[in-house]
């Protein structure tokens, strides 16, 4: 297939890992992005001289990662280096009280039973069960599988898997679900965060996102260098086969002749003609139509909501008062009110959950009193393609995060020149069309995991990869999808030269 030419728009995790793929296979491959750097999310920010993780923190399901280096011919052990954390997160509260959650399960089970109680702990040891059931009932017919219908997937399911998900409670939320397990509402609080994982809001996510606690306990690792260090590993494995990696430009339309894709037009005038094209942006991008009419129209409409964005600070700074780890949640009550505000009321957080990455912690111990890397997220609307966004709403949310962290005995000295904001306008602006909203659509409601694009268009020759189609968002999803998409690809690029041995090319859609 040394001859056909696969164009992929975005260099995120989705469109380096199907670079990957389709390299390897021997397709030319040229991969474009607006962006300085591979990675999309996956971004580094240098604040006062300290590179910081300033996308993703939490790297979980390495097996993705395993089981694509693999079928490259390449090992992940020995090109990156990446060491479990014991600590899987700690959680602090406002009201006052401390947990962590553990690799090892026995010493969360400890540690909950400490914290709540015996009843708790014995509660939480059920839930353990339930989540590894909904996880390995939905892994191979849902997570691994390239387009799940939901009959296939009950089908797939078989009676036993059905009765798994019944039992969690037909239609019900995450946030009802947890009440049947846990009684301490700091601890409900604390598992019905994982829907934030995929942008969602708790109350609307369904009970089955449960599961994104048990991809916690199989582990959480360490990458030393960063996260970024990830996607670059990837780009230099694609480079080592071939693929070209072009920077600094943006793709102003994705151009079709006779209904098929043809090309890609540069924002530079450019024209790079291709077989296929693999669309690594926000699926909502094509919609809106900056990519060209010709694939905007064919695009169906997405009719969900957009998932959370963030206001994050990255940060090189001193630290006291509050013996961080290297994953921190601080939480605060009424916990309802930040997702009413998100999503009805489509404002910042007034008492918002902060997350804090301390990123020289977790596997050594930090010198006191020496700066430290840190990233601080809460979660924000995607609102940022809207004007009531003000500055003021932005001050406002800060006050009350760090406000919060002292609250629970953190104190940060932080100042302009060792701090970087970055807000859902940024976000918008870096990932076109999606308000800044970072995991595509919300995951609101029993079907929306159905309702996910898939990464055949409806356009022959346009492939789409990334956190807004399926299987989801988050590092490891948005790496299969992309390994979906070159699948996909080079099944179509098999399909023409087919079809040109047979004659038949040009007449009938090939799709
Ligand atoms: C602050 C933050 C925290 C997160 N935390 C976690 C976490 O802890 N764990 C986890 O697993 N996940 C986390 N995520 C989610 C995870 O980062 C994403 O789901 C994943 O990286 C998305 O990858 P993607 O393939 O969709 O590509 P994206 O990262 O969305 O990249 C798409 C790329 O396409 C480019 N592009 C778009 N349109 C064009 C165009 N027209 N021309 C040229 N280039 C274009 C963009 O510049 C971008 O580089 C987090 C995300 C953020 C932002």
């Amino acid at each position: 297939m040394a001859e056909r030419h696969v164009v992929v728009v975005g260099a995120g995790m989705a469109g380096v890992v199907s670079a990957l793929v389709m390299s390897h296979q021997g397709v030319r491959v040229t991969v474009i992005d607006q962006a300085a750097a591979v990675g999309g999310k996956v971004r580094q920010l240098q604040v006062n001289g300290a590179l910081i993780d300033s996308g993703p923190t939490v790297f979980t399901m390495r097996w993705v990662f395993d089981e694509l280096f693999q079928s490259v011919n390449a090992s992940f052990d020995q090109l990156l280096s990446i060491e479990p954390l014991p600590v899987l997160a700690r959680h602090a509260w406002a009201e006052g009280g401390s947990l962590d959650l553990f690799a090892d399960s026995r010493a969360s089970v400890d540690a909950i039973g400490q914290f709540a109680g015996h009843a708790e702990a014995q509660n939480f040891k059920r839930f353990c069960l339930k989540v590894k059931e909904v996880y390995d009932t939905l892994q191979a017919p849902y997570i691994r599988a390239q387009a799940p219908a939901m009959m296939q997937l009950m089908k797939a399911m078989g009676v036993r898997g059905l009765g798994v998900l019944a039992s969690l409670g037909a239609m019900s939320s995450l946030w009802d679900s947890l009440g049947r397990y846990f009684t301490d509402p700091r601890l409900r609080q604390l598992f019905a965060r994982y829907a934030t994982y995929c942008g969602s809001s708790p109350w609307q996510a369904p009970a089955t996102l449960m599961l994104i606690a048990q991809v916690e306990m199989d582990g959480v690792w360490a990458i030393q260098g960063g996260m970024h260090a990830l996607p670059q590993c990837i780009e230099a494995l694609a480079i080592e086969r071939g693929a070209t990696f072009i920077y600094g430009q943006t793709c102003q339309r994705i151009e079709t002749r006779d209904g098929r894709v043809c090309g890609v037009r540069l924002e530079s005038g450019e024209y790079l003609s291709a077989d296929a094209v693999v669309f690594n942006g926000d699926v909502s991008a094509l919609h809106a139509g900056l990519l060209g009419a010709q694939v905007s129209k064919p695009t169906p409409k997405l009719t969900g909501v957009r998932s959370l964005s963030a206001l994050t600070w990255s940060m090189n700074v001193k630290t006291s008062g509050f013996a961080l780890d290297r994953h921190n949640v601080f939480f605060q009550h009424p916990y309802d009110q930040e997702f009413t505000d998100i999503f009805e009321r489509h404002q910042l957080p007034r008492a918002p959950t902060v997350y804090v990455c301390a990123q020289d912690r977790g596997l050594s111990d930090h010198a006191n009193g020496s700066e430290e890397r840190l990233l601080c997220l809460v979660n924000a609307p995607a609102v940022g393609d809207q004007t009531f966004l003000t500055d003021e709403a932005i001050d406002l949310c800060q006050d009350n995060s760090f406000q919060l962290l002292q609250r629970c005995g953190l104190q940060i000295q932080s100042n302009p020149q060792n701090t970087q904001r970055t807000t859902p306008i940024e976000f918008n602006r870096l990932f076109p069309a999606t308000g800044g909203a970072l995991y595509g659509q919300a995951t609101h409601g029993w079907m929306s995991a159905f309702s996910r694009p898939t990464a055949k268009s409806l356009i022959p020759g346009l492939f789409l990869a990334g956190g807004s189609v399926h299987p989801g968002p988050g590092v490891p999803m948005a790496a299969l999808s992309g390994r979906l998409a070159g699948a996909q690809v080079l099944a179509h690029l098999a399909s023409i030269s087919s079809s040109i041995r047979a004659g038949t090319f040009g007449g009938t859609l090939m799709h």
